[in-house]
């Protein structure tokens, strides 16, 4: 987020779709089927902003918030957020502190870390990772067992859970998936574990895969709430809104005559007269690079390609023809980059190759995001 409230309002701006964040999160719920949510909101709540993302979260009732850091966990902390923190990331000395001061729940992932929950000298609770294929973080069952024990045995570190992540949940092929939960389960049950919080589900777990939520603790759905489908058919199976809108302005609009090139380095060329609109957002906003040529924007809900390399701060598109159906676009008219009546960032990022997420955990910090809120 820009801190800056200084100088006029900005052209391009990030509407956070509040009312779309309930239905989400809705949807969560009845897949969760009981399972309390526990909110990934690192990176900035995937670029959304955490300050607008985090308060509605909590209104609505979600029970605790995953974050990527200890740095992240604090500022939830200081957002004012009650609710158990746990740190997805490694546990690592120089944080330990951090931990105790913020009452952060801890991931242990290796047999270092353990041994670090372990000589804690402050109450610390302590979530054991098991790594059942993703080859991340994680101590393999064997390992995560010793761990346990050793943990029970620390004067300060207490068993809050364990929980495991999954490769494929997103993928049509759930095989993979499944035989995780599965060497999972048989951890759970042989280490006599089965009191014990648990949790399995990220978004296109929660979605396709019952076992990963039923009966269990927590599930941990990210991009299931910010409407960022990441594949065909997690897009298919679910009824996500976008809650980001990427909005800006078109500050000019020019006809190009045939043969006449576009942008830096020249790799859009007219093969006809072609009017042009320059719309203020670029890379340095975090809109991709990797765009130029491929993506759309849509403009009075029309969709218009992308011509020639995205800008720092600027982009243009192709409005067609002089006589075409682009002919009415204006100077000050305002262009969906992504969200609600444009293209969705699922579509714009499969264009570039990209994934969704990309889109929203890109957004610099001159982007203004503001809260849109419509109740019923
Ligand atoms: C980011 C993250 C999630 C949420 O993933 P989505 O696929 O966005 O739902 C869940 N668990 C862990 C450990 C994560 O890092």
């Amino acid at each position: 987020m820009s801190k800056s409230t200084a100088g006029p309002p900005p052209l391009l701006r990030a509407e956070i779709d509040l009312k779309a964040l309930r239905h989400n999160l809705d949807q969560a719920r009845r897949f969760a089927d009981g399972a309390r949510i526990m909110a990934a909101v690192k990176a900035n709540a995937y670029g959304h902003g955490v300050n607008i993302i985090v308060p509605a979260l909590r209104e609505a009732g979600v029970e605790g918030f995953g974050v990527a850091s200890a740095r992240e966990g604090a500022e939830l902390r200081e957002l004012g957020v009650k609710e158990p923190i746990l740190v997805f990331g490694e546990l690592v000395r120089e944080h330990l502190p951090a931990y105790h001061e913020f009452e952060l729940d801890a991931t242990v992932g290796s047999p270092e870390s353990v041994e670090l929950a372990h000589s804690a000298t402050a109450q610390l609770r302590v979530h054991v990772k098991v790594d059942t294929g993703m080859h991340r973080l994680g101590l393999v069952p064997e390992d995560a067992a010793r761990g346990v024990d050793r943990l029970r045995e620390s004067p300060h570190a207490s068993l809050a859970g364990i929980w495991t992540h999954l490769a494929t949940s997103d993928e049509p092929d759930l095989r993979f998936a499944r035989r995780q939960i599965e060497i999972f389960d048989a951890f759970r049950t042989g280490a006599g574990l089965t009191e014990i919080d648990d949790h399995v589900a990220n978004s296109g777990a929660l979605i396709q895969l019952r076992e990963a939520s039923d009966g269990r603790a927590w599930v941990r759905p990210g991009g299931l709430l910010y409407g960022l489908p990441t594949t065909e058919i997690i897009a298919a199976k679910s009824s996500m809104k976008p809650v980001l809108r990427l909005v800006s302005r078109v500050v000019r609009v020019q006809q190009v005559a045939a043969g006449d090139s576009v942008s830096y380095g020249r790799s859009w060329r007219a093969e006809v007269p072609t009017v042009i609109a320059t719309i203020a957002a670029g890379y340095g906003d975090g809109f991709p690079r990797a765009l130029s040529n491929r993506g759309h924007v849509a403009i009075g809900g029309r969709q218009y390609p992308i011509a020639g390399r995205v800008c720092m701060d600027m982009l243009m598109v192709n409005l067609g023809r002089p006589d075409g159906p682009g002919r009415s676009v204006r100077p000050g008219d305002e262009v969906v980059l992504t969200g609600h009546d444009g293209p969705s960032a699922f579509e714009q990022a499969r264009a570039a190759n990209l994934l969704s997420y990309e889109l929203s955990t890109g957004l610099t910090e001159r982007v203004q995001r503001y809260a849109i809120d419509v109740r019923d």
